[in-house]
């Protein structure tokens, strides 16, 4: 806590004005400032966002005559949590309500009513308890197939999506609102830590100060309800094992008017019967008689998008690389495609009859050392070896 106070900013400092700031001057560097680091305008930016709370928490404070007061004279102890014997007013931080969200309205209009839930005309709704859904993850195994060429699969997940029934107020129709009998309307709640008084948002009304009169029958008075959904993912051509996708919003619902989440899709990819992958590049093995690889010849090898002749020259050894070209995966990164990698394997025959050993052996008797340059050399080096001993 003590640490927590040490660091906490000055509120002109946040909001960039004088101390002897106007109150017109104070909003306006406020609407500047809260427009530059709404979280609408900074997903997924935690940064932004806690600059976005700080700020807010500095205008509620600056923007309310007795509070600035407060603060003016005893700084964040005057105002706020943590204040030894009570803080400003002996009772503590008694109106949490703010004032705040009522500016909210004439300050931005209805731009952001979606953002503080428009439930109630913001009565009441200090910026506490907008939440931000959870993000959701997901896991989907693709055939190589799949992977290589992109596809759209249905996924289903059960989330926390917002109630139909109460549109997210957790309140049952016509029931209206009444003062949370936890923090009795202060939105907060305060527990003592040795010298301090530690305030924490009340988690029955999540600092609205009032909770729905009966509950919203669905929901329970959550305002959010699990639901199974079905989502449409379009997975882009060339993904591979271990890649994320990120679907904006389909995560589970916000708080209070919150933003959803977002769900995070996991992607696997099933081995193919010929091919290995390695980036967008694609490997595979193909077995060729020694004979054919003595000889040259034409063969057929495999690609994702069916056969193709592929020229074996004369000479061809076991392990040499045939690169071809373009015959890879997209990367869905940027529009390159990948090569296929053939990788020439040279069989050797088993199994021989008597008379394929003779053509062998006559075959063998006819060789001369320019047939088999790597065996002379090999041969050769040898010899060398032994003379030194
Ligand atoms: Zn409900
Ligand atoms: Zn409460």
């Amino acid at each position: 806590m003590k640490e927590k106070m040490a660091t906490k900013k000055d509120y002109y400092d946040l909001l960039g004005v004088p101390k002897g700031a106007s109150a017109d001057e104070l909003k306006k560097a406020y609407r500047n400032m809260a427009k530059k680091h709404h979280p609408d305008t900074n997903p997924n930016n935690k940064e932004a966002e806690e600059k976005f709370k700080e700020i807010n928490e500095a205008y509620e404070v600056l923007s309310d005559p007795k509070k600035k007061a407060a603060y003016d004279q005893f700084g964040h102890a005057g105002v706020g949590a943590g204040a030894p014997g009570g803080g400003y007013g002996g009772g503590g931080f008694r109106s949490q309500d703010f004032g705040g969200a009522t500016d909210f309205e004439d300050i931005f209009g209805s731009a952001f009513n979606d953002f503080f839930g428009g439930q109630g005309g913001g009565r009441g709704q200090a910026r506490s308890q907008v939440q931000e859904g959870d993000d959701l993850r997901h896991d989907v195994t693709l055939s190589f197939e799949e992977a290589a060429f992109g596809v759209s699969k249905e996924v289903k997940i059960r989330k926390l999506s917002t109630c139909e029934t109460c549109h997210g107020s957790g309140a049952k129709a016509g029931s209206g609102k009444v003062t949370c009998n936890m923090c009795h309307g202060a939105g907060q709640v305060r527990t003592s830590q040795g010298f301090f008084t530690v305030a924490r948002t009340c988690p029955r009304c999540a600092g609205k100060g009032e909770i729905p009169g009966t509950p919203c029958t669905t929901c329970r008075g959550q305002g959010r309800v699990e639901r199974e959904r079905t989502i449409s993912v379009k997975i882009p051509a060339g993904v591979d094992e271990g890649s994320r996708l990120r679907v904006r919003g389909e995560g589970e619902a916000g708080l209070n008017g919150g933003p959803s989440g977002d769900l995070y899709v996991f992607l696997h990819v099933e081995p193919h019967e010929f091919f290995n992958r390695e980036g967008s590049d694609l490997h595979c093995d193909i077995p060729v008689s020694f004979v054919k690889a003595s000889l040259g010849t034409e063969m057929e090898v495999p690609t994702m998008e069916g056969a193709v002749n592929m020229k074996i020259p004369a000479g061809t050894q076991s392990g040499k690389v045939f690169r071809l070209k373009g015959k890879g995966l997209k990367n869905p990164g940027d529009s390159t495609v990948g090569d296929l990698l053939v990788t020439i394997l040279v069989e050797t025959p088993t199994d021989l009859n008597s008379k394929q050993k003779k053509m062998l052996e006559e075959f063998e008797a006819l060789s001369t050392e320019a047939n088999t340059p790597a065996i002379s050399k090999f041969m050769f080096k040898m010899k060398q070896l032994f003379k030194k001993k």
